[in-house]
């Protein structure tokens, strides 16, 4: 069985996180960056870093490389590429505006070329994605909001916002507003948060922000009733089964709680976070799963329907994921 050929979803995603290495150095050649040495080493995360903040240091040099209108148009037209090549039909993709201004682009500018790119892949490789805007816990709560204005006045473009960052450091309680203002403008909201904190972090999440999707979220296995509260809201958890090792979020694939959330009945997900930062792929994290948990199709399966239902799309695409998830799991031809 070639998992690459069956249809995924991928609900968690950073742009940032994705520019493949060949990219990052033909722009910072002609930008004139003073690359280093080894540039797998400065933008992909060793298999265990020193904590979450380690491991999101790594986007820093791509970041640098998208700053142009047409780079970032380019950098998201890649990725639904290899969103393609890895067998995923809809990708949720998710980035930060505020932090691709340095070069004097307007954050409007910043939406409108990575929604180009986005659309771009579409035509290219027949790929469906959603674009979600992250805050960011350690900014000031006034940027947040700014950022959630920005998803408001597009939401042509923009699905929902995200809550991202220094999960261990920063509580989401001061960015609460942002995320009222999403609620009443109809955007879908979802949060990191029990990954590098504890399970306070999703209840809080759920409480105060009124997050639909939790990313990551594993350390809910800390606290049962908040697996109750989860499964009986239908609480999609995006977990990232590569990234949370990396971020010692787990202690390895083989602890990984993510069967016994399945087996509980909880929306579990499984996703990429950083194609580049974690060197993954969809297919490369069910290879994982199958290899050192013993999943079958069964499970990959089961968290392509959660995906589903959890996905920030519209009845229409829903449907039209459902039915080509639905064809292929009964054996018909994979991406028809
Ligand atoms: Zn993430």
């Amino acid at each position: 069985m070639d998992l690459r050929e069956l249809p995924k979803i991928d609900l968690h995603c950073h742009l940032d996180a994705c520019v493949r290495v060949s990219t990052v150095t033909e722009i910072g050649k002609q930008l004139g960056l003073v690359l280093p040495d080894s540039l797998e080493a400065a933008l992909i995360a060793p298999p265990v870093c020193d904590g979450l903040m380690d491991y999101l240091r790594r986007i820093d040099l791509a970041l640098e490389v998208l700053q142009r209108e047409g780079d970032l148009r380019r950098i998201a037209c890649e990725l639904v590429e290899d969103f393609q090549a890895d067998g995923v039909i809809y990708g949720e993709v998710r980035f930060a505006p505020q932090l691709h201004t340095k070069r004097g682009l307007s954050l409007q500018q910043v939406v409108n070329a990575v929604h180009a790119g986005l659309e771009e892949g579409k035509q290219r490789y027949g790929v469906l994605t959603s674009l979600i805007l992250c805050c960011i816990r350690q900014q000031d709560p006034s940027v947040s909001f700014e950022i959630t204005k920005l998803a408001a006045d597009n939401q042509d473009k923009v699905c929902g916002i995200d809550l991202a960052g220094d999960e261990f450091g920063f509580s989401g309680n001061p960015h609460v507003n942002a995320f009222i203002l999403a609620e009443r403008a109809g955007l879908r909201r979802t949060v990191h948060a029990g990954e590098a904190a504890g399970s306070d972090r999703i209840q809080e999440a759920i409480d105060v922000l009124h997050a639909e999707r939790i990313g990551h979220g594993v350390r809910v296995v800390e606290n049962p009733r908040l697996m109750s509260l989860l499964k009986d809201k239908a609480v999609a958890l995006e977990v990232c089964p590569q990234s949370n090792v990396q971020t010692r979020a787990v202690d390895s694939l083989e602890a990984h709680p993510i069967d016994n959330l399945l087996k509980r009945g909880l929306r579990v997900t499984v996703n990429t976070d950083g194609r580049t930062l974690s060197a993954t792929s969809c297919t490369r994290e069910f290879q994982n799963l199958f290899r050192h948990k013993g999943w079958t199709l069964d499970e990959f399966w089961q968290c392509q329907f959660h995906a589903i239902s959890a996905a920030f799309v519209s009845r229409d695409i829903r449907r039209l994921l459902e039915a080509r998830i639905q064809r292929a799991s009964k054996g018909e031809r994979p991406n028809e």
